[in-house]
């Protein structure tokens, strides 16, 4: 991070590994604070907005999968990047009449919030003969954003979902407030964290190996304390963003 708070872009296979490096072990330390081990963190670069020249430098630095947050982006990308041995992790909210471009390329969609789209998404699948690993995103922040189940609704939903051969549930995903308010932060994650727990005791089939995915740029370390087994970041590894988060997320101001 510069003296701005924001972070410099990374151009050159170097910068890559530096970055990853750094952020891998803010993640470590993370990790030890809260009596865990790094390693059992998953780190998924975040790669929208940066175009394949770029990327191409993060996957020789070492990344194997790349996140999305917008499908029709990722698809120019997969498109654009054919030759390069990395997988595509969708992980913003989707449109049904996107949900034949996730199934046809994507190995990962972590932003399952209805069975509208599960239903959409598994019918395209079974065609495809594909199948994915699936996060149920929960918006854990009440008011302040529209995507994502309330916790109340997702012990159904996980239920429906294991009639859904293609969709492999691998856990749980949410954004935090977007705040300085640390502790209004971690609460999230550990709303999150609260809403595993009880789906495992009810049913802990349902929830696969219940992984909590959750934890940005701004927020990755209190959510390794809190839990998280995913990290998405985005920022910290390829530099800071000219794009508005509202472009991203409904309700930002
Ligand atoms: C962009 C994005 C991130 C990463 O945000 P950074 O601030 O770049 O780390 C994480 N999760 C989702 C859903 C995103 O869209």
């Amino acid at each position: 991070m510069d003296a701005n708070g924001s972070y410099p872009p990374a151009q050159t296979v170097d910068d890559f590994v530096a970055n990853l490096a750094a952020v891998r072990a803010r993640i470590d330390a993370a990790a030890a604070r809260a009596g865990r081990n790094g390693s059992d963190v998953r780190l998924l670069p975040v790669s929208k907005t940066v175009p394949q020249e770029r990327l191409r430098l993060a996957v020789e630095a070492g990344c194997s999968q790349l996140g999305e947050n917008k499908v029709q982006e990722a698809v120019r990308k997969h498109g654009e990047m054919s030759d390069v041995a990395v997988d595509w992790v969708i992980i913003g909210h989707l449109q049904r009449n996107k949900a034949r471009d996730v199934a046809a390329f994507a190995t990962e969609f972590q932003a399952l919030d209805s069975l509208r789209i599960a239903e959409a998404l598994e019918r395209r699948l079974q065609s495809a003969g594909r199948g994915i690993d699936v996060y149920v995103q929960v918006n854990t922040s009440a008011e302040e954003q529209k995507y994502g189940l309330d916790p109340e609704g997702v012990p159904g939903v996980l239920a429906e979902l294991a009639h859904f051969d293609s969709l492999r549930v691998r856990g749980l995903m949410t954004l935090a407030l977007f705040t300085d308010d640390t502790a209004r932060v971690r609460e999230c994650f550990r709303v999150l964290r609260g809403v595993r727990d009880r789906a495992r005791e009810t049913d802990p089939d349902l929830i696969g190996p219940g992984e909590l995915s959750m934890g940005m740029s701004g927020d990755f370390e209190a959510a390794v304390e809190e839990g998280a087994d995913v990290v998405r970041v985005g920022q910290a590894i390829f530099g800071a963003r000219a794009t508005p988060d509202s472009d991203y997320w409904p309700g930002l101001a």
